[in-house]
């Protein structure tokens, strides 16, 4: 059920198909020759250009109506990555061409997540951050030629009639009676829909292809409706809008895009976009070689759902805090979570790319992230789960009740220059709760009375029972320090123990509010087949603790984050967290937990 192809030993990244044409192409010269005047522009334009140093050409084009998530994610590590794995260039193109949906929160969002992940529509002193619908007028243009080439003539059948002269699968379609209008009968009535004449959806501008087609999406395509809206962009200007199918190619032939990279839904649509860019380039409109459309299957992550309206849903309906809640799939949710954009971007190399799709473990993004974290975090003591333990000959052993034995630990085990953290430790320490255990189960080695533990980087010690509240809540666990067992001493190892548990002082420690994440969804598919997602949500995909923290944690900024020894990794909130308020949420475990 998982597809992945991990890197290399050497970390190169794993071929693919893609990678196979983008190396045919270069080696075949497919496009050399090609100019590029340093903006988007019809074939004169590029023509006067010099010819162009980036060898390829790939762009990221998202509708800006919805914050990205982690599909889109693998969408911009491929062209981006590509781009840069060639000595390319990636475009970072709004497809707005639909005036309906988009606003600029969204734009905003959008270019700050792509460079969170660490990438650059910068190349070569050109800013190659592009808006679609700055090429209304060139697809207005091209319609013109088209109609006066007799290739598109404007339909004016009712909606249903269209429908039903489409035919289907088994049925080739019925030329509508508008088919056979003149080029000059048909530009006259084209510009009557430009300039307001026809109602909202009286008449639709269509490619004259083949209403037999096999391919239904040949069968005379629409390219232009009327839809009186205003645009954010072009404001009140248009009232025609160009259809999408029909808007995505010119923008790559514009910007010279040479590998137009989609998900395979796309793939019927392939025969209409050669159709266009090469009717349109026989037209001397767009320059040659013409961009080529790939797909590739979608990403798609366990436990998680990419649906826009899905999405916008949990957060309407407050099932989560927001479209940066950290359980969400959305970039701002993984970036809050603590999800780091190297862990990201190597877990959309290992879901691999290919034509054949399946579904990605959402394992793997943690796995990415400890493979990430693990030689880069700082690591720390926390009490999630707090129970008091006291060492009752505290006084007896070290003179008196306010001594503090300091203890250190190295911040890494691997890198020394991120320096030493240093605690104390005193007769009271806060421990996990379940680190002690009235009656011990089978291959418990922790607290149980009569054992004898460690406490991680400070002395053995030997429990001797609990207490109990009114309830009968151990509300204290109690313990004697074995005398000249610290750790680091000579004859620190002379008392043998099987148990080691992490602890923090009490006079030292750092209350925190920790928040633990779990999946959103109980089903590992929440919405495929239909099925309704909000029927697997997991009741307890967020716990709120009030934990403690050793006191290195005391300088922890947002966003900083650890590996909290034996608990998993931690990032301090984003939003939340303040000195001396922290806040801090888990990230993931330190071991798989998914796929269980
Ligand atoms: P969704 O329908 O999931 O909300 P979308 O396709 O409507 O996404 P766009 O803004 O059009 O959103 O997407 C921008 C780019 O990201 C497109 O090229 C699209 O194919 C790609 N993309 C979207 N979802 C995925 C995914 N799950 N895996 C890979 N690429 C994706
Ligand atoms: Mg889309």
């Amino acid at each position: 059920m998982t597809n992945s192809s991990d890197p290399g030993a050497a970390g190169k990244p794993a071929s693919n198909f893609l990678r196979h044409i983008v190396e045919r192409d270069l080696a075949e010269g497919t496009y050399a020759q090609r100019h590029f005047a340093g903006s988007p522009g019809d074939a004169a334009h590029h023509a006067a250009g010099p010819l162009d140093a980036a060898k390829i050409r790939t762009r990221f084009p998202p509708e800006p109506n919805g914050y990205l998530h982690i599909g889109h994610a693998k969408s911009i590590t491929l062209n981006f990555g590509l781009a840069a794995e060639y000595g390319g260039v990636c475009h970072m193109r709004f497809d707005d061409t639909n005036p309906e949906k988009e606003e600029q929160e969204y734009v905003d969002s959008i270019l700050d997540a792509v460079q969170w992940l660490g990438f650059d529509w910068h190349a070569n002193g050109v800013d190659h951050l592009y808006y679609a619908s700055n090429y209304f007028d060139f697809m207005y243009r091209a319609a013109e030629a088209l109609i006066a080439a007799g290739h598109a003539y404007v339909d004016e059948q009712s909606p249903d009639e269209m429908r039903a002269n489409r035919g289907d699968f088994n049925t080739p379609g019925t030329n509508s009676p508008y088919r056979s209008r003149t080029p000059a009968e048909n530009l006259v009535r084209f510009r009557e829909m430009r300039d307001g004449k026809l109602a909202d959806g009286a008449a639709v501008l269509r490619a004259k292809i083949d209403m037999a087609s096999p391919n239904i999406n040949m069968r005379d395509p629409a390219l232009y409706r009327i839809k009186r809206a205003t645009h954010h962009n072009t404001g009140d200007t248009w009232c025609i809008y160009p259809m999408y199918t029909y808007a995505h190619p010119i923008e790559d032939a514009l910007e010279q895009v040479t590998h137009s990279i989609c998900t395979l839904e796309f793939e019927d649509q392939r025969p209409f976009y050669d159709w266009l860019l090469d009717t349109l380039a026989a037209l001397g409109l767009l320059a040659q070689p013409r961009p080529h459309q790939y797909e590739f299957a979608r990403l798609n992550v366990t436990y998680v759902i990419t649906s826009k309206r899905k999405l916008k849903a949990l957060v309407d309906e407050k099932i989560v805090d927001g479209w940066d809640d950290p359980r969400m799939p959305t970039i701002v949710g993984l970036r809050r979570r603590g999800y780091t954009p190297e862990a990201i971007r190597l877990m959309c190399e290992r879901a691999g790319t290919s034509k054949a799709g399946g579904w990605t473990d959402y394992g793997a993004l943690d796995a990415a992230l400890r493979d990430d974290l693990e030689g880069k975090a700082a690591r720390a003591m926390a009490v999630i789960d707090p129970v008091k333990l006291k060492l009752t000959n505290w006084a007896e052993v070290f003179g008196s009740e306010t001594h503090r034995e300091p203890c250190h630990a190295p911040a890494h085990p691997h890198l020394p220059e991120l320096g030493t953290r240093s605690f104390g430790l005193g007769p009271e320490v806060w421990i996990e709760r379940d680190d002690f255990a009235e009656v011990p189960p089978k291959g418990f080695f922790r607290l149980f009375l009569g054992n004898k533990v460690r406490l991680k980087y400070g002395c053995v010690i030997e429990c001797t029972g609990c207490e109990k509240d009114a309830n009968g809540t151990i509300s204290a666990v109690t313990a004697t320090v074995v005398p000249d067992t610290k750790s680091g001493t000579p004859g620190a190892d002379a008392v043998k123990v099987k148990g080691t548990i992490t602890w923090v002082g009490v006079h030292d420690a750092l209350r925190a509010e920790l928040r633990i994440y779990d999946r959103l969804f109980t089903d590992p598919q929440p919405d495929a087949g239909g099925k309704d997602f909000k029927a697997s949500l997991n009741p307890n995909s967020k716990r709120v603790m009030t934990g403690y923290l050793e006191p290195s944690l005391a300088n922890a900024k947002p966003d900083d984050k650890f590996q909290f020894e034996r608990h998993g990794y931690f990032v301090a909130d984003r939003i939340d967290h303040a000195a001396g308020a922290p806040v801090l949420s888990r990230i993931a475990s330190l071991k798989d937990t998914w796929a269980k």
